[in-house]
């Protein structure tokens, strides 16, 4: 079960395990003709690539995070242009609210008697503002807890010091920026918010009011009762269809590029309006910056 789309996968540059010209390769290899590497809030792989395979068509992408109601989402920006200026402004804005959090949890935990949280977890973060799971796998390396469950249960869970609020720009602001940015604004993973269905459907036609235009219909391996129940969804409110493996290192058989099945015939896909690959150098790589 393959599918030649592979619009969802990240790099080094957020938290991924493939650099940027490995992610490439590995989707080659994975018979992937069209890709998207969708970084957490940031398009840093795009000027890393060294040359992209001729059998590849290479779609900008980002993911960005935010927040409707309590609740974290995340919407992919495709067919982006990365060398949009709204785009490096919103790329820094979401910097700024990643690294005020990361701050605030530094800070919360000093208070519990940890000293330089934020300086440590900074070092494994891979650059961008440490969250969580990076703090976490700090008190696990000092050994202040045993495991990253104990740094979740008395750290950094739900309710704890390390449970800061994100600051992440409002969903209809990131529609903007991606709008602005001549990209298309796709809802990613639909199911992994656990949203009952009357509020995924609120969802959508607030996301839709906003400029919101697909949503992934398959997110990796699922089953194909999911599949088909996100296909009917998209269709009854005229969303793109997009899909992805959401691949972040080797070893994960349910998120691997490209493994999963075919969109449903009746979606329409979200490729249909990426703009075709222009001919107009002889070279094999796409203009990146
Ligand atoms: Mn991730
Ligand atoms: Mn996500
Ligand atoms: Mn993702």
């Amino acid at each position: 079960m393959s599918n030649p789309h592979d619009l969802h996968c990240h790099s080094t540059y957020s938290d991924g395990q493939l650099s940027p010209d490995e992610l490439l390769a590995r989707a080659v290899g994975a018979g992937v003709g069209m890709l998207s590497i969708t970084d957490h809030d940031t398009i840093e792989a795009y000027s890393q690539i060294s040359s992209v395979p001729a059998e590849l068509a290479l779609i900008p992408g980002i993911e960005f995070s935010t927040t409707w109601g309590s609740k974290g989402v995340h919407i992919l920006g495709l067919g982006i242009d990365v060398d949009s200026p709204v785009l490096e402004a919103a790329v820094a804005s979401q910097a700024m609210a990643r690294q005020q959090r990361a701050e605030e949890i530094g800070q919360k935990l000093e208070k519990h008697g940890i000293k330089n949280a934020f300086e440590n977890s900074l070092r494994l973060s891979a650059g961008q503002a440490p969250g969580r799971v990076h703090f976490a796998r700090h008190l696990v390396e000092v050994q202040v807890v045993a495991n990253m469950r104990e740094a979740f249960k008395k750290y950094l869970g739900d309710g704890k010091a390390g449970d800061v609020r994100q600051h992440w720009a409002p969903l209809d602001q990131i529609i903007e920026w991606i709008r602005q940015a001549g990209g298309i604004a796709v809802l990613a993973h639909p199911l992994k918010y656990q949203m009952t269905r009357t509020r995924l459907r609120r969802f959508l036609a607030e996301f839709i009011e906003y400029g919101g235009q697909g949503m992934e219909v398959i997110s990796g391996k699922q089953q194909p009762f999911e599949t088909s129940d996100m296909a009917r969804l998209s269709t009854e409110f005229g969303l793109l269809a997009s899909c992805g493996s959401d691949f972040h290192e080797p070893g994960r058989l349910w998120a691997e590029l490209g493994r999963y099945e075919p969109l449903p015939q009746r979606c329409e896909p979200v490729w249909s309006r990426f703009q075709p690959h222009k001919a107009e150098s002889n070279t094999s790589t796409m203009p990146l910056r």
